[in-house]
């Protein structure tokens, strides 16, 4: 799903400074930096290797699914009768399977409810009406909520939601007891189910669906007062087998709404019953178009296959007439995905429907969107455009999209994913004029959701233990399809200075942290993983390494479940890097880059010609300060000067003059040597040494500019192993003819550095503006109401 940015921390400019001496203390042992992860990683075994590849005796289950549902419009319900076939790949005999109840959090009861901690009262952000303004004074302490979120607070306490199991059966029909456990729901089996075997079994269910413009999650319908229809974008709808695995046994991490999910692969085939006028987009083929669409609509879904743009398979026109006829009958859509770890859908009589054909690696993909009217003119323009644009680079970067079609719906959710389809949020004003943001909010969201069919909805990794895994690789690649979307694409995601912020403040976890115990998700598990990426590509291992291991990580995963050791693992395997000391850094603790230069000497051979040496001596001597008493007692008259018989040989003797002992002296010194030691000795060069100090505890290669006193500059990259017996202080020498300028740590600001002020030697200025404004008094209540002051008696 899709995330906005974070917010901006004004207060954390001092906190370097302040977090000094905690810093030392870690750096105590820099050791710790670069030690190994495999005290952290799991034992490799035949399942995951100690390569990051799935072993010899990878196993997964694998669930396929035949479903009969109903969506009902009038009550705002979905009704569904499910036959699960359960095939144990395991080596293990199981005597119970689970099955994942996410609908469960909007009970009134649910955990997700009960562990809602108080909304921020006291802290709303200013908005229009001018927050924190004198003349009010119906505030009550500036406390404040929004009619929507109170709206939303409300409904969350009365909605009656969550799922209703009515009937549980084997494959005969005979009843199997059940328990439902908050948001799961555990099936005990007839007999055990023994390795290779398979369990059939069916469930039946109904649910009222929740308002999700009122208590978001990611599915939900969204009305439409105005003609008096919905959007319906339904998931999480159906029970669904929970994944049992080789790491964790069956999952047990209860829903509470912030952790995605994790299931098993299967084949689906699934018939939705929806009011007639209705268009419906789901997770698969449609198999009936002969009994659903009309024949233009079938013929334009032809004509879309080799199109070179958008067709439109339901006109804005069409929509608009659909709209008015509220049709009471009924029509079933039939659907099939191989190979989906969920399925989802959308259907609504608002619905604009284009498609455009597109070829990946050989095969046909047919590319489509559904929103409403309300969604142009910026849906028609770029949704279809950007789904094919994501098939493209994305394809490159890991596998080719595997799927027949790729599906985007535009309703009530801000961004989410599913497999072949996504429900992306933004939309233009009413009068069809839309800002920069929403044009790019679209693009970007539509590429993200898209490309969560890579990241996680074929490379299966577990959400609800780690968002990284697909959020983060998500908005990395995410980060280079935008920037092959156009020129300066506005991205907010991949550029270390974006991530500086975060990585200084309070409120900053470790990647490695479970979902739902994350502050902050959006720049824990989407953007500070997705800048360590670039950062790994563009800095560390170089494109060409990085791109073959992530290529390699993508192509071992795809249609198995990884774990982060083995995306570690396999990224250090194909790259030949040891990249231990980043992920225990990036991933593993919340320290950040802050590189400073201490201090600069400069050093040059001592040649130990005193014809060479002394007047250098002499020079630089003449050129130190005169002290103050000095320069006050040159005028003063000396005693030695009035009896000149008190000089002797001392007083003319300068140590510096040049003797004929000193000459030679030094030619019997040059005599000696062999003539490699004499063209050593004739080294003429400058040896500079830096002390770089490690501020911020992450270690990160040094990347430093030179600029010469001739105007050449020169730039120096060295590893982060520099750090590796000192991650606190260290000092590298440069060798040069040249003289040095200045030098400038991390000049294209690629490690993510949280001071720059301390990156310069000589320090710069710190240039920057501030503005006049003249200070108003706030009106009176006495002169808001135009009430004259009472006249003195
Ligand atoms: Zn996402």
């Amino acid at each position: 799903m899709s995330r906005s940015r974070i917010p901006a921390f004004a207060l954390f400019v001092l906190a370097t400074l302040s977090a000094w001496p905690a810093f030392a203390q870690k750096l105590i042992n820099p050791v710790d930096k670069f030690k190994q992860l495999e005290e952290i990683l799991p034992t490799p075994n035949d399942f995951r290797t100690a390569s990051g590849a799935p072993g010899s005796r990878y196993w997964q289950q694998r669930a396929d699914y035949v479903i009969d549902a109903e969506l009902d419009e009038v009550n705002r319900r979905i009704t569904g009768r499910e036959t699960i076939t359960y095939k144990n790949n395991s080596p293990d005999t199981l005597t119970y399977v689970w099955l994942q109840l996410d609908q469960n959090t909007f009970r009134k009861d649910s955990d997700a409810n009960l562990t809602k901690t108080a909304p921020r009262l006291d802290a709303a952000p200013a908005g229009p009406g001018g927050g924190g303004g004198q003349g009010g004074g119906q505030g009550g302490g500036g406390a404040r909520m929004t009619f929507d979120n109170l709206d939303a607070l409300l409904t969350a306490m009365t909605f009656d939601g969550g799922h209703n199991i009515t009937n549980v059966t084997d494959g005969k029909g005979k009843k199997l007891p059940f328990t439902v456990v908050k948001t799961m729901m555990r099936i005990e089996l007839p007999q055990p189910l023994v390795p290779g075997g398979s369990f059939v079994f069916g469930v039946e269910w109904h649910y009222n669906i929740h308002n999700a413009k009122k208590l978001g999650a990611r599915t939900g319908y969204e009305p439409f007062p105005k003609d008096g229809n919905d959007i319906y974008e339904i998931a999480l709808w159906f029970p669904r087998l929970a994944a049992y695995t080789d790491v964790n046994g069956w999952h047990h991490k209860q829903f509470l709404g912030s952790g995605e999910f994790t299931l098993e692969f299967g084949d689906y085939l699934v018939r939705l019953t929806a009011p007639e006028d209705h268009i419906v987009g789901a997770s698969g083929v449609l198999q009936n178009p002969l009994q659903v669409l009309s024949a233009a609509q079938r013929t334009r879904l032809e004509q879309a296959k080799t199109a070179k743009k958008p067709v439109l398979i339901v006109t804005p026109e069409e929509a608009k007439a659909n709209e008015k006829e509220k049709s009471t009958a009924k029509k079933t859509w039939v659907f099939k995905a191989d190979n989906v770890r969920d399925f989802a859908f959308a259907s609504s009589r608002k619905f604009i429907w284009d498609a455009q054909g597109h070829d990946v690696g050989g095969k046909p993909v047919m590319a489509m969107s559904y929103y409403p009217n309300e969604g142009n003119p910026v849906w028609e323009r770029y949704s279809t455009a950007a789904i094919i644009h994501t098939l493209n680079v994305y394809s490159r970067y890991s596998f080719d999209y595997p799927y027949p079609i790729a599906i985007s719906v535009n309703g009530p959710i801000g961004g989410m994913e599913y497999p072949m389809i996504c429900f992306n949020g933004p939309r233009p004003e009413e009068d069809g004029t839309y800002s920069s943001r929403t044009k790019y909010g679209l693009i970007s969201v539509v590429i993200h959701e898209v490309g969560h069919n890579y990241f996680p909805m074929i490379v299966n990794s577990d959400e609800r233990q780690w968002t990284w895994m697909d959020e983060g690789l998500n908005s990395f690649l995410q980060f280079l399809a935008e920037a092959e979307w156009e020129k300066d694409y506005p991205s907010t995601r991949g550029e270390p200075r974006n991530i500086v912020e975060y990585m200084t403040s309070d409120a900053q976890d470790p990647i490695m942290t479970n979902s739902e115990n994350v502050q902050l998700l959006g720049p824990n598990a989407y953007t500070k993983p997705a800048t360590g990426l670039n950062i790994l590509r563009e800095t560390i291992l170089g494109r060409e390494l990085f791109d073959y291991a992530f290529k390699e990580y993508s192509r071992r995963w795809k249609f198995k479940r990884p774990e982060p050791s083995d995306f570690f693992r396999t990224m250090e395997d194909a790259s030949g890097v040891d990249l231990d000391w980043f992920w225990r850094g990036w991933f593993y603790s919340t320290d950040h880059a802050d590189q400073a230069i201490e201090s600069v000497k400069m050093y040059r051979i001592d040649t130990r010609n005193p014809d060479v040496e002394k007047p250098i001596q002499k020079k630089e001597k003449a050129a130190e300060p005169v002290s103050l008493s000095d320069q006050r007692n040159e005028a003063l008259s000396k005693f030695a000067d009035r009896e000149p018989w008190l000089k002797d040989f001392y007083n003319s003797y300068d140590p510096l003059e040049v003797t004929g002992l000193d000459r030679k002296r030094y030619e019997e010194l040059v005599a000696k040597l062999e003539p490699a030691e004499k063209t050593l000795l004739a080294t003429a060069a400058n040896f500079y040494v830096v002390n770089i100090r490690n501020v911020g505890g992450l270690v990160m290669p040094v990347i430093m500019k030179v600029d010469y006193t001739d105007k050449s500059s020169e730039e120096i990259r060295i590893p982060a192993e520099i750090w590796r017996r000192n991650a606190a202080s260290v000092e590298k020498m440069l060798v040069t003819t040249k003289e040095i300028a200045a030098i400038t740590l991390d000049p294209h600001l690629e490690i993510a550095d949280t001071d720059l002020s301390n990156n310069s030697f000589p320090k710069q200025i710190a240039k920057s503006r501030f503005q006049l404004f003249k200070q108003e008094r706030p009106k009176n209540p006495m002169q808001e109401l135009e009430k004259k002051p009472a006249g003195g008696k």
